[in-house]
């Protein structure tokens, strides 16, 4: 069983010539199999805490450990998290110019798994997550994220998802942007890799929405850099009655 553990992470970021502490003692618990929703208040730090977990040399590791089955994950680059089994769905996926989703998803399964997944198994393999997914067999020959609609640009993620079977996925804000229909299509693909039971989930959200169709095990309310609440999913229901009034008294606004 992969356990993602994350203990008392501090993260500073470089802003306007000073140093502003982000995440202020982050602690959480991720086993394979499990779905945990990450809710709080934008402004809150939840994107800090996707992008210290993935690597992204914006962000300054100032305290704590993170760890995927007792190795260091804070010591891998970026390639090594992937490898390791860390897949990061990103708020805001990036444009990469010249690449074809097709060539793009083989590169990466080849990372991954250590060989290049046979061709016609893989093919096949493609063509049927794509269905699944509801994406026209076209989009595989587009560039990466190039000129993609928001509800394109997440269903990519959750075909990344699907085809490289990673340990623990985290999906920040994978909800954001998209109407009823493609957040249907979404949801369904995070529940079937789910149903695996081989992957842990991190679903970070403003939003109770996307819990209708994603029933998480556990739910962490987020507010100035920490998590301050952690329950079932009936906390979800209290934060869609409730808002994050409660937990932001004087701080962030959402
Ligand atoms: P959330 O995802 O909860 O909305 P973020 O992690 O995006 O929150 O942002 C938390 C705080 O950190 C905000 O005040 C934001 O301005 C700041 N911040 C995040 N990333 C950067 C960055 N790369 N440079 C400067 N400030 C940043
Ligand atoms: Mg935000
Ligand atoms: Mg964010």
């Amino acid at each position: 069983m992969a356990t993602l553990e994350i203990r008392d992470l501090h993260v500073t970021v470089e802003a306007d010539n000073a140093t502003k502490e982000i995440l202020k003692g982050v602690d959480l618990t991720v086993k394979q199999g499990e779905t945990h929703a990450i809710m709080g208040p934008n402004g809150s730090g939840k994107s800090t805490l996707a992008y210290s977990l993935a690597g992204h040399p914006k962000y300054t590791i100032t305290g704590g450990t993170v760890t995927l089955d007792g190795e260091d994950v804070l010591e891998m680059s970026v390639d090594e998290r992937a490898r390791a089994g860390l897949f990061l769905a990103m708020q805001y996926p990036v444009e990469v110019p010249g690449v074809s989703v097709s060539n793009f998803l083989r590169t990466s399964a080849t990372a991954i798994r250590g060989e290049a997944p046979k061709l016609r198994t893989w093919v096949k393999e493609v063509r049927e997550a794509m269905e699944r997914l509801n994406m026209d067999p076209a989009f595989a020959e587009r560039n990466v994220n190039e000129g993609f609609s928001g509800g394109e640009k997440k269903r990519h993620e959750i075909l990344q998802l699907e085809l490289l079977k990673p340990k623990v996925a985290i999906l920040d804000e994978t909800d954001s942007g998209l109407d009823v229909d493609a957040l249907r299509v979404v949801s369904e693909g995070v529940n079937r890799v789910r149903e695996t039971g081989e992957v842990g989930t991190l679903l970070i959200t403003h939003y109770t929405r996307i819990l209708r169709y994603i029933k998480p095990d556990y739910v962490h309310v987020f507010s100035a850099g920490r998590i301050v609440e952690s329950g079932g999913a009936e906390l979800a229901d209290k934060l869609e009655e409730e808002g994050y009034e409660a937990y932001t008294k004087g701080g962030a606004s959402a």
